[in-house]
């Protein structure tokens, strides 16, 4: 009898953690019908690996577990930043420019392999925005102007570690939401040719950023482009399309680290955000589940190939434009997502705490950003370590990595520290991985 009563003391968590997980099931069917099928991925992508030349020769490294990362962007020096207002003004050509902007990454490509990241950028130089890396790309959408100038007067106002007051008009971060004038086409493809170039000047992994889905739906005026779209449906179609055909090339040109930059899907725990959304009509959860969809479909059948994803509040001129912790969407976005790596914002009490990454799959690896590229205090190693010991509660150390939070120049405005504080901002976190993990550099 004791024995019974010993058995089902074992038992009965175990079966209180399976209905748990069928109640959990049922909820992410409702938005992500067919989610529990096995995916199809013939080959996981810890198992892959990527040629990568270092100074012994060619050796192979699995870029899903990397310990270290950076999320794309790095702050212009100023004789680039002089090189854009200079083509804008038409004193230089696009050709003098292109030079300077190789000149300009050759430099950032060396800081971070001194730095000893495990992967690399060539830090945006060829864009003006981070969201370049669609709209420079495709015509019909996005006819914001991308002058430098008007960037910088567009964050001059904002003081550092305040939300941005250029979007608060309406209480969102989305400054316009922009009609389509035709049907999207690539007509250059911006990623490819970063990758390109980077790929070329290094021996270390480079990865490149894509602008996902769900910042470009939720910049998208659907009322005022039925007649070129009749849907939002219809318009992420084609979304998806064009960036399956952009990472294709990234694919074919090598790359095997793709980065989807994410950062609108904060917006469903922002409650500017998400009053903007239901002000017109739309179920925040049904955006952000068609968001996760799309996400998905740019990487599916593309097994050989990391992917990861990062999402943040905001970082232009060290300001931000959202709120929130991650709990309400935790669940349905770390588990519904298929992406490889999180690059989750982490350096701001607005992210909240570590709790919800217990959500994380096991086959999934969470990249910290705890070293904040906001502010020039640089963080101290015994800090970063109790923070992803404290991470390490809810998900094992195995599953984490460690990058900054963002990027360090969002847009050419670029973050108010200085290179010398982006340079050690580097070093640290590729120095706190080596004492936590002991393989960083
Ligand atoms: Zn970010």
């Amino acid at each position: 009898m004791s024995g019974g009563v010993h058995s089902w003391l074992v038992i009965a968590p175990a079966l209180q953690y399976k209905q748990e997980q069928k109640s959990r099931r049922s909820r992410i069917e409702i938005f992500f019908p067919g989610f529990w099928r096995p995916a199809n991925r013939h080959v996981r992508p810890e198992e892959c690996c990527v040629l990568g030349r270092n100074e012994n020769g060619l050796t192979m490294k699995p870029l899903s577990k990397i310990r270290t990362d950076v999320v794309g962007s790095l702050l212009r020096p100023k004789h680039l930043k002089n090189a854009y207002v200079q083509h804008e003004q038409g004193k230089i050509s696009a050709e003098e420019l292109r030079q300077i902007q190789d000149d300009a990454i050759r430099a950032a490509v060396c800081l971070q392999e001194k730095a000893g990241l495990d992967v690399l950028t060539d830090g945006e130089f060829r864009r003006l925005n981070f969201q370049d890396s669609f709209a420079a790309s495709v015509s019909g959408f996005d006819p914001r102007r991308s002058e430098l100038s008007f960037i910088e007067k567009l964050s001059r106002e904002g003081k550092p570690l305040h939300r941005d007051p250029s979007t608060l008009e309406g209480g969102a971060a989305i400054l316009r939401r922009e009609p389509v004038s035709q049907k999207l086409r690539l007509v250059r493809n911006l990623p490819l040719e970063e990758f390109r170039f980077v790929s070329q000047v290094t021996g270390r992994p480079a990865k490149v950023s894509l602008i996902g889905p769900d910042r470009i739906v939720q910049r998208f005026d659907y009322q005022n482009s039925t007649s070129v779209y009749w849907s939002v449906d219809d318009f992420i179609a084609d979304v998806v399309r064009i960036e399956r055909q952009i990472v294709r090339s990234l694919i074919d040109a090598g790359c095997r680290y793709v980065q989807i930059d994410a950062p609108s899907y904060t917006a469903y725990v922002d409650a500017a955000s998400l009053d903007e959304m239901r002000k017109r009509g739309e179920d925040p959860m049904k955006n952000m589940a068609r968001s996760i969809h799309a996400d998905n479909e740019i990487l599916r059948l593309f097994d050989d190939t990391t992917f990861g994803i990062h999402l943040c509040r905001g970082n232009q001129r060290s300001m931000w434009h959202r709120e929130g912790s991650y709990d309400a969407i935790a669940e349905m976005l770390f588990a519904g997502l298929r992406h490889d790596r999180l690059l989750l914002e982490y350096d701001s009490p607005r992210a909240g705490g570590f709790a919800p990454l217990r959500f994380v799959p096991k086959d999934k690896l969470v990249v910290l950003g705890l070293i904040s590229t906001k502010v020039p205090e640089l963080e101290k190693i015994d800090d970063l370590k109790r923070r992803i010991d404290e991470a390490a509660k809810y998900i094992p150390l195995d599953q984490l990595a460690l990058s900054p939070q963002c990027g360090f120049a969002s847009d050419a405005a670029g973050n108010l520290i200085s290179e010398d504080d982006q340079k050690r901002k580097l070093e640290i976190v590729v120095e706190t991985a080596r004492q936590v993990w002991g393989t960083a550099g």
